[in-house]
């Protein structure tokens, strides 16, 4: 048996279980959740919510696509 250090949280780990306990760590940015927020160029518009609990990769995708930004507006994430 060995032990590692998740590259994540530094926890020591058995390496037979890194890769299961990479898919749970808090701190695998793959596990954060994010919001998507909707911003708006004039500064007295206050941003609003567009979608919760999105994964990085949904947040991602939404903000790379074509819809997630029109005059005046577009759409970013931030970690919850
Ligand atoms: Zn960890």
């Amino acid at each position: 048996m060995s032990m590692i250090h998740c590259k994540y949280c530094q926890h020591l780990i058995d390496t037979d279980f890194n890769a299961e306990h990479e898919d749970e760590c808090e701190f695998n940015p793959k596990n954060n959740t994010y919001t998507i927020y909707r911003f708006y160029r004039n500064i007295l518009k206050e941003r609003e919510v567009v979608k919760k609990l999105v994964s990085l990769k949904e947040a991602k995708e939404h903000c790379e696509s074509a819809d997630s930004k029109g005059p005046g507006w577009f759409d970013g994430y931030q970690m919850d």
